[in-house]
């Protein structure tokens, strides 16, 4: 009863197998209670009311023995298993209500020995019988849980044997208490050792501390690694900057440059990885969905990757699948990062053989599942080195490594992005053999005809009065050859076999270029080009069109005659680079594209650089040089302001953001808000996170460029204010 008071007056963790030691203690005081009470009745004579107690008390062991059964079958089962343990005594309750019912018919005899009373006869040997019963499932629980339980089963163990030796003394002498006794004795124990809340207070507290803790190292862990990586190419900017104020001739300076600006990108991409990881980490990365080319983007990576291999003896073998949806919905800037990362890494660690990038789909209802997958023969990673591939800034074969730029982070971020999008990554690799990454993630299928914006801008030649002939067996890949077509403003004419193209040819129609698909059946395209060779007079440029873009396919068609080759799903730079070289003349070349080189001499255009750091806008200005602006500075936003006021006319200003006092957007908003501004503003900033764009656009800058700059797009964001 003490101990009743004392459990429950403490304040406990909350655990289900806490909850059933509650309701043992409430039963078995129940017991103590009936017995006692059951003893007054027959001291006085109320046997009657003594009979009916005693069955009382027979019912309360029973729900005794089954709730210690139910307490080794939830000890040490996880809390996410609570709905299930909570079923399961539910049923055991209910099992054991039923088993009850006969204690109220089965007869009991009543004696009295001495000055106390006991009960026995056949309702006490069916209790007896079930609580063995009971002690049996305890028994295989106990035994099935022994590994994870260990010092936990001691008291329940000890209440077994102690069961046994109770029923023992209660058949030879059934005056003697004894069940009860050991009731209490085993409740006591369990309380003393497992039950006690302290000591489960402690565990959980020594759980929580150890959490804490680890969470700290790996803080710490990761601080220290990343000011390792963060020194290393820092350590080189610093020694080659040095090297290049020394220098002697510019060649030397411009050598050592080249090395700054190597070791500044890998710096960047530390910077930009860390980022990544901590917005993973802290739950600030969204997946920012959209309509996507899916063409288009697999050409990006696979062109990036060709350029990545640079000279490597490596056989860069592509298979793209033709059934994959044009326009796919999905996060394409996070999923395009997932799939060069692994490429990358193929090139980094492969010295000779082969890489193989798969891409393949199954269409289901409105969503297509991609499995992209990237085969290597380099040089593999160990099985026990697979677990710690995805761990940030674990590089594996550190002394293979010492010549392999890495961070270590690449991976971390893949998986983590990858299982952002609810899609799994699978690695596959032998050890000197090579490595097989397989990422398998499902994106919806966009609208079909849905327009793309096109980056085209430069490249579009005006081919009025041309002709196109598309030969291709497949009616969509003609309706999507075409449309590539349409800006060209050409005639474009398609057919449908190499038969109908040799009747068209024998009938003496002519084209600027065909386009002929290799794989059609009956007749190849490689067997219409030979029986079109033999016609008289034949030289119109024909260009294979396949999906096969296996390295080396190019060669090959090349030999069997062809003029050019350009690889299914047809790539618009590619494309263009054909029809430019086949197609145009001199005077195809549209007026835009004069525009656009007219527009680079700037001279006299005024533009204000806004900045708190001067060293920022002296790099800024540097960077724009070559077009001749006029450039004014201003250190803060109020300063930037003040100058509008005044009365200067800038033709752009360039705005940072993160500044004292006044930020970009802030003062982005005082200035819009004066009368007759119109001056366009670009945001030049340093706060790169994925939406930032967003953020300023939405603010309403004309365009926004990351620092540090990329020249690239710096050009691009000045020509396209100044293109009219
Ligand atoms: P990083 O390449 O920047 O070192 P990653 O997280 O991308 O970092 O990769 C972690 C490590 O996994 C690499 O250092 C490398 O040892 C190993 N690894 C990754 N991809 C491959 C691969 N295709 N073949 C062999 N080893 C690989």
């Amino acid at each position: 009863m003490l101990v009743n008071l004392i459990y429950n007056s403490k304040k406990r963790v909350d655990l289900y197998e806490n909850k059933i030691y509650f309701v043992l203690l409430i039963f078995n005081f129940l017991c103590i209670l009936t017995e006692i009470f059951c003893n007054i009745c027959a001291n006085y004579g109320y046997d009657s009311i003594s009979n009916i107690i005693v069955r009382l008390f027979l019912i309360l062991l029973l729900f005794y023995g089954a709730s210690l059964t139910i307490y080794t079958i939830v000890i040490e089962n996880s809390n996410e298993r609570r709905i299930l343990s909570s079923n399961l005594t539910r049923l055991i309750y209910i099992i054991n209500s039923v088993l009850c019912i006969p204690i109220l018919f089965l007869k009991l005899d009543f004696f009295k020995y001495q000055s106390s009373n006991f009960a026995a006869g056949p309702a006490v040997n069916y209790i007896v019988m079930v609580l063995i019963v009971y002690m049996i499932v305890s028994t295989i629980f106990i035994i099935l849980k022994f590994k994870r339980i260990k010092k936990k089963a001691i008291p329940i163990i000890a209440y077994m044997l102690l069961m046994v030796v109770a029923v023992a003394i209660n058949r030879v002498d059934p005056s003697i208490p004894s069940i009860n006794c050991i009731e209490v004795f085993v409740v006591l124990l369990m309380y003393f050792t497992i039950e006690n809340p302290d000591v489960k207070m402690i565990e959980q507290l020594n759980i929580a501390k150890d959490e804490a803790e680890k969470a700290n190292r790996a803080k710490s862990d990761f601080l220290s690694s990343m000011s390792h990586e963060i020194r290393t190419p820092l350590n080189a900017i610093v020694g080659f900057s040095e090297c290049i104020s020394n220098a002697k001739t510019l060649e030397e300076a411009s050598e050592n440059a080249k090395d700054v600006i190597s070791a500044s990108q890998t710096l960047l991409e530390i910077v930009n990885g860390i980022l990544d990881i901590s917005k993973i980490e802290s739950g600030k990365l969204e997946l920012i969905e959209s309509d996507y080319d899916s063409y288009k983007m697999l050409h990006e990576i696979v062109r990036l990757s060709e350029a990545r291999l640079g000279d490597k003896p490596l056989d860069f073998q592509v298979n793209i699948a033709e059934d994959i949806p044009k326009v796919l919905y999905g996060d394409h800037f996070n999923l395009k990062k997932v799939i060069i990362n692994i490429l990358t890494n193929a090139i980094k660690y492969t010295d000779e053989g082969y890489i193989r990038f798969e891409v393949k789909c199954i269409n289901q209802n409105d969503t297509s599942r991609l499995i992209i997958s990237v085969k290597d023969s380099g040089r593999g990673i160990k099985k026990q080195d697979i677990d710690k591939l995805f761990n940030k800034f674990q590089r594996l074969d550190e002394d293979k490594n010492t010549t392999i730029e890495g961070t270590g982070l690449g991976l971390a971020i893949t998986r983590q992005l990858v299982e952002m999008m609810g899609g799994r990554i699978i690695v596959d690799s032998i050890y000197g053999r090579g490595s097989n990454f397989t990422v398998i993630v499902d994106q919806k299928i966009g609208n079909q005809n849905l327009e793309l914006e096109t980056v085209e801008k430069a490249q579009i030649l005006d081919l009025t009065g041309k002709k196109i002939l598309i030969v291709d067996d497949n009616k969509l890949n003609l309706k999507v050859a075409s449309k590539l077509l349409v800006d060209y403003k050409c005639s474009i004419e398609t057919c449908e076999s190499g038969f109908e193209l040799l009747d068209l040819i024998n009938n003496g129609n002519t084209y600027d270029i065909i386009l002929l698909d290799d794989m059609m059946p009956k007749m190849s395209g490689t067997e219409t080009l030979q029986k079109l060779k033999q016609i008289n007079g034949f030289n119109i440029p024909v260009v294979a069109l396949t999906a096969n873009a296996i390295n080396g396919m190019r060669e090959q068609y090349l030999a069997s005659g062809f003029n050019d080759y350009l690889s299914k799903p047809i790539d618009k730079d590619a494309l263009y680079g054909v029809l430019k070289k086949y197609v145009a003349t001199a005077n195809n070349y549209s007026s835009f594209n004069v525009v656009n080189n007219a527009s680079t001499d700037l001279t006299g255009k005024k533009v204000l650089i806004v900045d708190d750091n001067a060293l920022n806008i002296k790099i800024a200005s540097k960077l724009m040089k070559e077009y001749n602006f006029d450039i004014d500075q201003a250190l803060s936003g109020s300063e930037c302001v003040n100058k509008v006021k005044s009365g200067i006319k800038y033709d752009l200003i360039f705005m940072d953001h993160m500044m004292p006092e006044m930020d970009g957007i802030s003062t982005f908003k005082e200035l819009t808000a004066l009368p007759d501004f119109n001056t366009p503003v670009i945001a030049l900033t340093a706060d790169a996170v994925v939406g930032s764009r967003e953020k300023f656009l939405n603010a309403g800058f004309t365009d926004y460029v990351a620092k540090p700059i990329d020249r690239k797009l710096l050009d691009e964001a000045i020509k396209n204010i100044f293109k009219n």
